[in-house]
């Protein structure tokens, strides 16, 4: 499998950082985890399109985590002329929020139906809401999830894509809990999106340091990893966002709990498990 940091972004804006999505490759079946701020521009740089999309799991409805589905449906629907549907799957409520953005682009189906002959009807999506424990295959790829913990965020949903011998734990905004720890029990990659505690506690924005106690910290993701027994472990959604040269204090604070690979790096950034 492939796997690549479509979005290493938070909500915070970065003309260099687009929102958190993560897509992975398993030969020809493409799946994107999450769709924030940016993702199709990105998904065209990971040589692949919404077309190729196989699924779209979400986590939570969080807005930096699925703020340009629209553009994922709209973009699917055009390039496939109307006749694929669009898998989603994600938590209860995602159901709702795929409506009512059909529903926002009410306008704009009705302008192209009219215009192309090509389409005969809007967006068809199959949109599956699941349960933490539940779990589906696509093909020979099998996808489990847990839940994770981001109150007041209820629902979240963090999930594991096993592919052949190779497995990745794919995990939201979350603090360190059963369900991560489950999902990523001996996998050979665990991504987490994170924050950097001790750089967050010197802002003087409250909103700022509201994030603290929902999110991962560079050392909670490394502990988590250290005790699931996994080989990498992957930071995105780093807040706040790193130069390049900051990184090797981000390695820093995860080697204080892991010695396997750990991966940061730019949008696009990609390693094979
Ligand atoms: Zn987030
Ligand atoms: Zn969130």
């Amino acid at each position: 499998m492939e796997v690549i940091l479509t979005g290493t972004g938070s909500p915070l804006p970065d003309a260099n950082r687009a929102g958190p999505s993560t897509l992975v490759k398993a030969n020809d079946i493409h799946i994107l985890v999450d769709a924030g701020r940016g993702v199709v521009m990105r998904m065209a740089g990971a040589d692949t399109l919404p077309l190729f999309l196989r699924a779209v799991l979400i986590t939570h409805l969080h807005s930096d985590h699925i703020c340009d589905l629209n553009d994922v449906i709209t973009t699917h629907w055009i390039m496939s002329r109307g006749n694929a549907p669009l898998a989603i799957y994600g938590p209860p409520g995602i159901k709702e929020f795929v409506a009512r953005q059909l529903h926002a682009l009410e306008a704009d189906i009705g302008y192209r139906i009219e215009h192309h002959d090509a389409l005969t009807h809007g967006p068809k999506v199959d949109v599956v809401e699941l349960a933490p424990g539940e779990s589906f295959e696509l093909d020979d790829v099998f996808v489990s999830t847990a839940a994770t913990v981001h109150a007041p965020v209820r629902p979240t949903l963090g999930y594991r894509i096993e592919h052949e011998s190779a497995s990745v734990a794919l995990v939201g905004d979350t603090i360190p809990c059963e369900g991560v720890d489950d999902l990523a029990a001996s996998a050979d990659a665990y991504v987490q999106t994170v924050i950097r505690r001790d750089l967050v506690e010197l802002s003087p924005n409250p909103m700022l340091q509201d994030i603290l106690d929902y999110h991962s910290d560079v050392e909670q993701a490394a502990q988590t990893a250290a005790r699931a027994g996994v080989k990498k472990l992957v930071l995105t959604h780093m807040v706040p966002a790193p130069s390049k040269e900051q990184y090797p204090e981000w390695v820093a604070l995860a080697r204080k709990h892991f010695d396997g690979d750990v991966i940061l790096g730019d949008d696009l950034t990609a390693f094979s498990i």
